[in-house]
């Protein structure tokens, strides 16, 4: 393991410890940070080529969209063209599947995209985003069955085609941080989730409880791992198949036994997430 990987290992280890546990603005802001310094090996040109206009350095925008000037309806734009859409959903915004055209139904297209491609005669379904939800599928290949030409996105006969756009080659080991910090990062959201407590229906005793923190530890890989309790624990409330945490407070239907959710406690390490109460 690299010097830079023990790093960050160590940064994931003590970063919830040192936040009391709380996801909070400072220890997003802490942790995006950390993850961009290491991706881009702790060079501050490489930093620039993450966030052009700012970024951790200069203590600004921690948003790529923003850092890199991402302006709203580029998609749309001339420069645009030969590329996929990409255009994200927001809340409330019409978006179009194509039954006949599409290789599933989680392919869509945005308003725009819609009214530029030839849907005549197909089955086609409108839906409103719930935001948060995807982008327009126009121009991936794997998204559609059959060749649709979008006259914003698609590249016109004979124009250029096949001369698509090459990026320059990023320095080498940009790339190799850049994939280290992305596969350590999986590795860990993995370990947590792989050692957390599986038997959430037991009855719990004080000791069972214990037990459980000591079983969630993280492993030595993590700089010689968790050694100390958390010194607190908390109760989370978990959403089953049948039953939303809102419902355990509202009426339920009466064809259903308000056993759920389920409620154990569990030591708060390494859990800020949202959704627990
Ligand atoms: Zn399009
Ligand atoms: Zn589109
Ligand atoms: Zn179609």
């Amino acid at each position: 393991m690299s010097t830079q990987e023990q790093q960050l290992c160590q940064l994931l280890l003590e970063l919830p410890a040192r936040h009391s546990y709380r996801y909070t603005d400072d220890a997003s802001r802490e942790l995006q940070t950390a993850l961009f310094w290491c991706m881009a090996a702790g060079k501050s040109d490489y930093m620039n080529l993450f966030f052009p206009t700012g970024g951790p350095a200069r203590n600004g925008t921690l948003k790529l969209r923003e850092a890199q000037g991402t302006v709203d309806g580029a998609e749309y734009t001339e420069a645009a063209r030969g590329q996929a859409c990409g255009h994200i959903f927001r809340q409330g915004e019409a978006t179009y599947a194509c039954r006949t055209c599409s290789a599933d139904d989680t392919c869509c297209l945005c308003s725009r995209c819609f009214d530029a491609t030839d849907h005549t005669g197909h089955q086609v379904r409108i839906s409103v985003s719930p935001g948060n939800s995807g982008c327009c599928d126009c121009g991936d290949p794997e998204a559609w069955n059959r060749p649709m030409f979008c006259t914003i996105h698609s590249v016109w006969e004979g124009k250029g085609k096949g001369k698509a756009r090459q990026a320059p080659a990023l320095p080498e080991d940009l790339v190799a941080n850049t994939r280290m910090t992305i596969g350590r990062v999986f590795d860990y959201l993995c370990d947590v989730i792989s050692c957390s407590p599986e038997q959430l229906r037991q009855t719990k005793t004080v000791e069972s409880i214990e037990q459980d923190e000591r079983m969630s530890r993280l492993s030595p890989t993590y700089c010689g791992g968790d050694t100390e309790s958390p010194g607190e624990y908390a109760v989370l409330l978990w959403n089953d198949e049948k039953h939303t945490v809102t419902m355990s407070g509202t009426k339920s239907p009466a064809h259903a036994a308000p056993r759920c959710p389920t409620a154990w406690p569990r030591p708060t390490r390494r859990t800020p997430s949202a959704g627990a109460s």
